[in-house]
C-alpha cells in the first residue's frame, strides 16, 4: 500500500478532547473519525486491524465448537416485552417505528432473538449442547459516551449463546468460553484478568468480566494478592467486623449537636471514630423514598442496594425529594421514622451503641441499638468495598485497581428459556427449558485496549498478529532517482514474497516520514536513505525497540522474515 494513496491523513496535533491514549493516537493517526457522540467511522488502517481482531475471535469461537450466525439489528418490540427487558434496559434502548406504526428496537444484545431462533429449531436433547455466535453491530443509547472507542452508542460485538441440557453442561460451556477468551486476549496482546461481576439486567447469576487493568478504565475492581480474590467493585465483598459487639446496650440519650450535619463533623464534635456512627443516606427507588443506614466509615454500593430493593431505578434524593419525604438532612436516622422503606447494612445489627440522627435539626442520639430502637424492612450487604478493606476469603487487605471491561461471560440459566418457551425433550421424554449462557466481547473496545496496552509517547506499536501491514518501508529523499528506483524494487520484491508493506513514497521530509512511521506503528521499519544506499544496505528497526541495524539490500527479505 502506497502511503501517498492511503485514505486518511495523520495529524501533527493530538485532538483536544482526547482523554485516553487510544483515543488520541487513533484519531491522530487518521484511523478513526467521530461522526457524533459515541459514533465513529473506521478508516482503512483501523478497519484492517479490526478485521484481524474479528478473525482471531472467530478462530477461537470456532475452535471451541461454536457456529457463526448473523442476526438482525431490528427487533420487534414484542420479543423485548416477552423477556421484560423493554423495562429493565429501557435507559439504553433505541426505539423506532415503521410506517404502519409497528414498534421496533435497535438490538443492544440478542438473547431474545437467539432464544426465539432456538425454539423454532431445537426439539430434543440430541441437538444439545449448542453454541451460536455472531459478530455484529449493536446499539445502546449510552448517556455518557466517552474516551473514543471505549464507550460507544454504535459498536461491534461478538456475542455467543450456549444452550445445554443440564447445569453441568452449562459449567462445561462456561469453562470452554473462559479458555477461549483467554486465548483471544493473549493473541491480541492485551493482558486481561477475570473478575466476579454483576449480572445486572441480563438475568442469571454466575458471571465474570474480563478486565484490562489501566488507570483510564471506568470500572473499579478489588483484588487480593494473597488468595487471588478478584471482583468488580459493584459486587465485591469484604470482611466486616463489628467494633463494639460485646458492649451491653446503654440507654438512649439525645444530645445537642449545633451546626453538625456531616459524619466527620459529628465524629469530631463527640470525639469518636466515624465507625461509631450510623449514617443515613437518602434514595428514591422506583419513586419510593428509601433511608439507608450504614456505618459512618462506609459508603453505599448502589448496585448491591438496587438488588436488595429489587428496584429498576435508584438515585440519590434531590433536595425537593428530601423535603417531600420529611427527612431531616444532617440529623436523620431510622429511629422513629415513618413512611419510608428502611434498608440497613448487615453490619449494623451487630454493632452496639452507635450515634445516629435524632430526626430534628441540631440533635443526635447516643447509644442507638438495632432491634431495640429501630428495625429495617431489608437487612443486606449494601456496603462498597474499598482499597485496604479485608479480603472476604482470607482477610488480607484488598487492592483497588481501575480497568476497562473487554468481555463478559454469564450463566443465564433458564431466565430467557422459561419466559420465551425455549424447551426441548430430555432423554425421558420430559419437556425442559434449555440452560443458557451468554458471552460477549466488545470488538471496538478491544481495539482501543490493544492501543492502550501497546503504545509509547510517539505512537502505536501494533502486535504482529494485528498490524495493518507487517512492514513500514520509508524512502528518504525519494526525489533522488536511485532512491526511488531502489525503494520501488524492494517494495515489489516484498510483495512478491507475500509481505505487503506500507510504503511511504511521499515527497516529505525525513522528520515527517519517521514521525508518521512511529505514529502509525507497523512492527518493522525499513528505511532506505542516501546513507544506507552508499553501503548497499537498508536500515531495519523494530517499532518496539530503539535498536536499528543495517542489512544488505539483497538480504532484506530474509531479515524481515526472521525479525
Ligand atoms: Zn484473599
Amino acid at each position: 500500500m502506497r502511503l501517498s494513496q492511503l485514505f486518511g491523513k495523520t495529524q501533527r496535533q493530538p485532538p483536544a478532547e482526547a482523554e485516553t491514549a487510544s483515543h488520541r493516537l487513533l484519531v491522530q493517526a487518521g484511523m478513526v473519525a467521530q461522526l457524533a457522540a459515541g459514533i465513529y467511522s473506521y478508516l482503512p488502517l483501523a478497519w484492517k486491524v479490526l478485521r484481524k481482531i474479528e478473525e482471531i475471535v472467530r478462530q477461537e469461537m470456532d475452535a471451541a465448537g461454536a457456529q457463526e450466525v448473523h442476526l438482525p439489528s431490528l427487533h420487534p418490540l414484542e420479543i423485548w416485552q416477552a423477556s421484560g427487558r423493554h423495562q429493565t434496559m429501557k435507559d439504553v434502548l433505541f426505539h423506532l417505528q415503521d410506517k404502519r406504526g409497528r414498534e421496533f428496537v435497535l438490538g443492544p444484545t440478542h438473547e431474545e432473538v437467539i432464544t426465539d431462533l432456538f425454539r423454532r429449531y431445537v426439539r430434543s436433547y440430541r441437538d444439545l449442547p449448542l453454541m451460536l455466535y455472531q459478530i455484529q453491530t449493536k446499539y445502546r443509547d449510552e448517556p455518557r459516551p466517552r474516551a473514543g472507542l471505549i464507550r460507544l452508542r454504535e459498536f461491534i460485538m461478538k456475542d455467543l449463546y450456549s444452550f445445554d441440557a443440564d447445569w453441568e453442561g452449562l459449567d462445561r460451556s462456561y469453562t470452554t468460553m473462559v479458555h477461549a477468551y483467554e486465548n483471544v486476549f493473549r493473541r491480541c496482546g492485551v493482558p486481561a484478568v477475570a473478575v466476579l461481576a454483576d449480572a445486572g439486567a441480563m438475568g442469571g447469576k454466575d458471571t465474570h468480566e474480563f478486565m484490562f487493568l489501566t488507570e483510564v478504565g471506568e470500572d473499579s475492581c478489588l483484588f487480593c494478592q494473597a488468595c487471588g480474590y478478584a471482583a468488580n467493585a459493584e459486587v465485591a465483598l469484604f470482611r466486616k467486623t463489628p467494633t463494639h459487639a460485646d458492649e451491653p446496650p446503654l440507654p438512649l440519650e439525645e444530645v445537642a449537636t449545633p451546626g453538625v450535619t456531616t459524619i466527620p463533623q459529628l465524629a469530631q464534635f463527640l470525639g469518636i471514630p466515624t465507625s461509631r456512627t450510623c449514617k443515613a443516606v437518602f434514595y428514591m427507588a422506583d419513586g419510593r423514598p428509601v433511608l439507608v443506614a450504614i456505618r459512618g466509615d462506609m459508603e453505599v454500593n448502589e448496585t448491591k442496594l438496587k438488588r436488595a430493593l429489587r428496584a429498576l431505578d435508584i438515585h440519590y434524593m434531590s433536595e425537593e425529594e428530601v423535603l417531600r419525604a420529611g427527612f431531616v438532612a444532617g440529623s436523620a436516622s431510622a429511629v422513629g421514622l415513618q413512611g419510608a422503606t428502611i434498608v440497613a447494612d448487615d453490619l449494623i445489627p451487630q454493632e452496639r451503641n452507635l450515634v445516629a440522627g435524632a430526626n430534628r435539626p441540631d440533635y443526635h442520639l447516643l447509644n442507638v441499638n438495632y432491634g431495640r430502637d429501630w428495625e429495617a424492612q431489608i437487612v443486606a450487604d449494601i456496603a462498597l468495598a474499598a482499597h485496604g478493606h479485608p479480603c472476604p476469603q482470607c482477610g488480607e487487605p484488598l487492592q483497588l485497581k481501575r480497568g476497562i471491561e473487554l468481555g463478559q461471560v454469564f450463566k443465564l440459566g433458564t431466565f430467557y428459556s422459561e419466559k420465551m418457551g425455549a424447551t426441548f425433550l430430555d432423554r425421558q421424554g420430559q419437556m425442559r427449558p434449555a440452560i443458557m449462557g451468554c458471552y460477549g466481547i466488545g470488538i471496538d473496545r478491544l481495539l482501543a485496549a490493544v492501543v492502550e496496552a501497546n503504545h509509547d509517547q510517539d505512537g502505536i506499536i501494533w502486535p504482529r498478529e494485528l498490524a495493518p501491514y507487517p512492514v513500514h518501508l520509508v524512502a528518504i529523499a525519494i526525489d533522488k532517482e536511485e532512491i526511488r528506483q531502489t525503494s520501488e524494487e524492494l517494495y515489489c520484491r516484498l510483495m512478491a514474497h507475500g509481505i505487503e508493506p506500507l510504503y511511504d513514497d511521499r515527497e516529505e521530509s525525513p522528520g515527517v516520514k519517521l514521525k508518521d512511521a512511529d505514529l502509525l506503528g507497523m512492527p518493522l521499519r525499513l528505511t532506505i536513505s542516501p546513507r544506507t544506499l552508499q553501503q548497499g544496505a537498508v536500515e531495519l528497526k523494530p517499532r518496539s525497540s530503539p535498536q536499528a541495524r543495517h542489512v544488505p539490500l539483497e538480504e532484506a527479505i530474509k531479515a524481515v522474515t526472521e525479525a
